[in-house]
């Protein structure tokens, strides 16, 4: 009998593509193989995300489309798994409207998906494997098999969760509490992968920097990153999100000491304005974070920093968001992720007056960005006739006589291929020729 085909859409943050690295290997494990081809898929799961609604919607509207394949193959099973379907609300969404769809299971069931999978086999009916972190804490399960997407690029979790509660957002309602996985079994995987020739490690939580606090042992994070360059080999160690209130100089000096750290740093400010950071309960005031900013790029000479910034907090005014833009101009990030306010069921932020019109939040990002860019473009020509070394990601994009690489800053680097080689998942050495607000061009020196 052939092998029945799976097919993975992954909606949202890194955290969910590792997932998915995790049901995809899980999957294989149990006898499917990938496909990329939705269209001759036996089974399509869409790993969803629910931080704004925009990411929602998206996930929503192409599960819509899969109504015709269903139609087409009546054999087809279709599943929807992540942070989306965690809510109960759009569980019930799933439930009532999308009768096409065969099952559900929530991100605490992602190391259940060989059952999950033998039980959508053999169902003739719909099953919704979907249950709160209050019932069901998640626990940590090591050793399930992983289908990484490259070779030379990979995620690693080290915690799963989030206690802070930040007053707009759902991740703690849809991916419970801290919960650290211990030291050794991430050293184990990180060494198997360098053994293996992987090039890059993305340590990943959504807030590393209380990494180790829930352990029987605890262990800081910053001895964590120290334990991992300690693994030999040639590999650059990457890790986000860092929260301000938790980043300390410590931390700041291990990166320093430690060249297989990367040069790049992304530390969420999410607003300028201490008022608005007090509603938004994320304990740190701006000027706490200005000089938390100013002593990273002290202590770690040359390094990136880059930010999310949320535009439209409800009751945010136009001195708030001046104060934004202060902030802005003070750090100089390297780049900033930027998003309008979305409100998100159940949490707190979402009960608070005074939503900000869209015509208001349309022209306060227009500014953002229009700023945004001229910091990052100063920031980038003081790059050009430096050499940078990147790791080799393959082929541009835009222009196949050109490869792409990503510096351990963090920078997009596009280069002419050199003839016979693949550089693919090589260090490359490279001279900054040309630079803009997003991208650099550069030639191999070595
Ligand atoms: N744990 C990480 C990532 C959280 S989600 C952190 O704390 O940084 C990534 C980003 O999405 C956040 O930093 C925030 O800027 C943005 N975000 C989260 N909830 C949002 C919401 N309700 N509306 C708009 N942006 C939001
Ligand atoms: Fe959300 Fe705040 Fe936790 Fe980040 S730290 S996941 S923004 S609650």
């Amino acid at each position: 009998m052939e092998a029945k085909k799976i097919y993975i859409n992954t909606f949202g943050c890194q955290q969910n593509e590792a997932d998915s690295e995790t049901l995809m290997g899980i999957a294989e494990a149990e006898g499917y193989v990938a496909t990329e081809q939705i269209e001759e898929a036996d089974l399509i799961l869409f790993n969803t995300c629910a931080v704004r609604e925009h990411a929602e919607l998206k996930a929503l509207s192409t599960t819509g489309q899969l109504k015709h394949l269903k139609e087409k193959n009546k054999k087809l099973k279709i599943g929807l798994c992540g942070c989306m379907v965690q809510q109960e609300h759009r569980k019930e969404d799933i439930k009532n409207k999308y009768p096409y769809v065969d099952f559900v299971f929530g991100t605490n069931k992602v190391s259940e998906f060989a059952s999950i999978l033998k039980a959508v086999e053999g169902a003739k009916k719909r099953l919704f494997f979907v249950d709160s972190y209050e019932e069901n804490p998640g626990t940590i399960c090591e050793g399930l098999p992983v289908k990484r997407r490259y070779p030379f690029r990979a995620y690693v979790s080290v915690m799963y969760g989030c206690n802070n509660f930040c007053t707009y957002c759902v991740v703690p309602y849809v991916r419970g509490r801290e919960r650290s996985r211990k030291p050794e079994a991430i050293l184990k995987e990180v060494a198997a992968l360098v053994e293996k020739g992987c090039k890059e490690i993305t340590l990943l939580g959504q807030n590393v920097n209380s990494y180790g606090k829930d352990l029987e042992d605890p262990i800081p994070f910053a001895k964590l990153l120290d334990d991992i360059c300690k693994i030999p080999g040639d590999f650059v160690l990457k890790f986000m999100t860092s929260h301000p209130k938790d980043a300390t100089h410590e931390l700041f000096e291990t990166i320093a000491k430690n060249e297989k750290c990367e040069r790049h740093f992304h530390l969420p400010l999410q607003a300028g304005s201490g008022r608005i950071l007090k509603e938004m309960n994320r304990r740190y005031t701006a000027e706490e974070y200005l000089a938390l900013c100013d002593d990273l790029k002290k202590t770690v000479p040359g390094i990136a920093v880059t930010t999310d910034i949320i535009v439209g907090f409800p009751g945010e005014t136009d001195e708030d968001f001046e104060e934004t833009l202060h902030a802005l101009e003070h750090c100089r990030f390297d780049g900033v992720f930027s998003f309008v306010y979305s409100p998100r069921v159940g949490t707190p932020a979402a009960a608070l007056p005074n939503r900000i019109p869209e015509e208001v939040t349309k022209e306060r990002m227009a500014r953002l960005l229009n700023l945004q860019q001229k910091v990052q473009v100063e920031n980038n020509q003081k790059l050009v006739g430096k050499t940078l070394r990147a790791l080799c990601e393959g082929e541009s994009k835009s222009d196949p006589a050109f490869a792409s690489a990503r510096s351990d800053s963090g920078k997009l680097i596009h280069f002419k291929k050199p003839e016979g080689v693949d550089l693919t998942g090589k260090f490359v050495y490279l001279r900054i020729t040309e630079a803009r607000a997003i991208q650099l061009f550069g030639e191999v020196v070595s």
